[in-house]
């Protein structure tokens, strides 16, 4: 039952005081005409029905969340300690004194600063794609600056995320799709054909989603530069080179990171995100207004001569910045370099561990690798989809699907680095169990999950058609 079939004419979890300020008449052409069908209950039904919503959902703090390319990791608890202390908590960005808020914010700059090789950061845009636009933006900026008016095409390699190629669409830039070699990198010479003076700027994603470094990278970003366009890091997977490498130092000009993935804020149903564009000098003056300086008396907000302009309210999602911070102090230089190293050895021991899926990552993978279950589907009609649902069944996430698009039934894991030996070991034996009864019995798979609420949704469906109120 819906808590919209709860609802009681009438009922209510908090009646409200008389309100003492004065009437306002607004005007109707700003007013809904009917009001509002929001269910009216109790406090204890309203409990109850976001009690048994938390239990239907699946988070990493439940259980084991491979899923690839997104960076499940654990969100220490210290970190919402942190941003729920009583002075950022009742915070409000248009109060006259937030000089420590700005300081936070400054602090967090320089650090991703010195994290990636950039010279300038933004802490607005409130995802990577959010990021990726604001990049974009930028870039074009750039350009249309220099009066290279025809650069108006954006290089995306085949195994990018479908974000890529929608943010520089959405900045107005027509996408030039180039294919990969067969070990996952780019196709040099299909790069240089592809270059050219209409070219705006390249965007790569390294290590790539298939958890491969592309080691041509000086090559690639001198390839783009000579012919004029910009290099622009994807920096979801920055994780297994965090504190190691960093992008500015193999040629790239821009860069967005997700706070949400790398630096362990919490994501998908558990907060809202953060993607902070970082660039070279030669770019700082097109960031998004406004910045924050240090001056003599403390930190003001500026805006510089050639900023694109606003990319979100106030200064971007700031709860999710102070958690970034928290994360990056507790672990310090050391601890980073630490957790990327051991998100590349918790990826390699699984990816061993169950090497009956055959990997499509030769060789040594970064923190991720995508199998491909062709093979098993052509022998026993169990596809990735399938062998995902039974997953669940184990008490695991599903790792990422069908993606990257180049890879047929691919499934990608990326256990990170908080997971123990023994949950990795757990989750290879339970690949097996699964990989077993779909050689000896695959129509098993068909009804999978069977261990939750709602097994088999119609996926499409449900994001395209949500049906959010119950009809009456
Ligand atoms: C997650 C991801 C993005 C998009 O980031 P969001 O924060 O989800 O908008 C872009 N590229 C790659 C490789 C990603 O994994």
């Amino acid at each position: 039952m819906t808590i919209f079939e709860k609802s009681v004419e009438g009922r209510t979890a908090c009646p409200l005081s008389h309100c003492d300020v004065k009437e306002y008449k607004i005007s109707s052409s700003f007013l809904r005409e009917n009001a509002p069908k929001l269910p009216q209950v109790d406090e204890l039904t309203a409990i109850r029905h976001y009690t048994e919503l938390s239990k239907k959902a699946f988070g990493v703090d439940d259980g084991f969340y491979p899923l690839g390319s997104c960076t499940m990791k654990y969100n220490p608890k210290l970190n919402e300690k942190v941003a729920q202390l009583e002075g950022f908590m009742n915070i409000h960005p248009l109060q006259d004194e937030v000089q420590g808020a700005m300081k936070l914010m400054n602090i967090l700059e320089k650090r991703l600063c010195a994290i990636t090789g950039m010279d300038a950061f933004t802490l607005q845009p409130a995802a990577g794609a959010h990021g990726e636009f604001t990049a974009m933006l930028m870039i074009r900026a750039y350009h249309t600056s220099r009066n290279d008016l025809q650069r108006d095409k954006v290089i995306v390699p085949d195994s990018a995320h479908g974000t890529n190629p929608a943010s520089a669409n959405m900045a107005g830039f027509e996408i030039v799709n180039i294919p990969s070699t067969p070990d996952g990198c780019v196709d040099m010479e299909k790069l240089k054909e592809a270059v050219g003076e209409d070219t705006a700027a390249l965007m790569l994603t390294n290590p790539n989603t298939l958890g491969i470094f592309d080691k041509n990278i000086a090559e690639i970003a001198d390839i783009v530069h000579q012919a004029g366009g910009l290099l622009y890091y994807d920096g979801a997977n920055l994780n297994p080179i965090m504190g190691i490498i960093r992008p500015g130092d193999t040629g790239f000009d821009l860069v967005h990171l997700n706070l949400h993935k790398t630096f362990s804020t919490p994501h998908g149903g558990g907060g809202p995100g953060s993607g902070p564009v970082g660039c070279k000098k030669f770019l700082e003056d097109f960031l998004p207004a406004p910045r924050i300086r240090e001056t003599e008396d403390g930190f003001e907000f500026f805006k510089s001569e050639n900023s694109i302009g606003r990319m979100m309210t106030f200064y971007g999602n700031f709860a999710v910045l102070i958690k970034a911070l928290c994360y990056i102090e507790t672990l310090g230089r050391e601890g980073l370099r630490k957790s990327a190293k051991i998100s590349v050895l918790n990826a390699n021991y699984l990816r061993k561990k169950i090497e009956f899926l055959p990997s499509y990552t030769k060789g040594l993978c970064m923190h991720e690798f995508v199998v491909s279950l062709e093979e098993l589907k052509d022998k026993t009609g169990v596809a990735a989809m399938d062998f995902a649902k039974g997953m669940i069944d184990y008490g695991m996430h599903p790792p990422t699907m069908y993606f990257p698009l180049i890879v047929k039934e691919a499934l990608m894991f990326e256990p990170t680095e908080t997971e123990s030996k023994e949950t990795l070991d757990r989750a290879a034996w339970a690949i097996k169990e699964l990989y077993e009864l779909a050689l000896r019995s695959p129509e098993d798979f068909h009804n999978m999950p069977l261990s939750t609420p709602i097994t088999r949704p119609d996926e499409v469906k449900a994001a395209r058609t949500p049906e959010l109120i119950a009809e009456e």
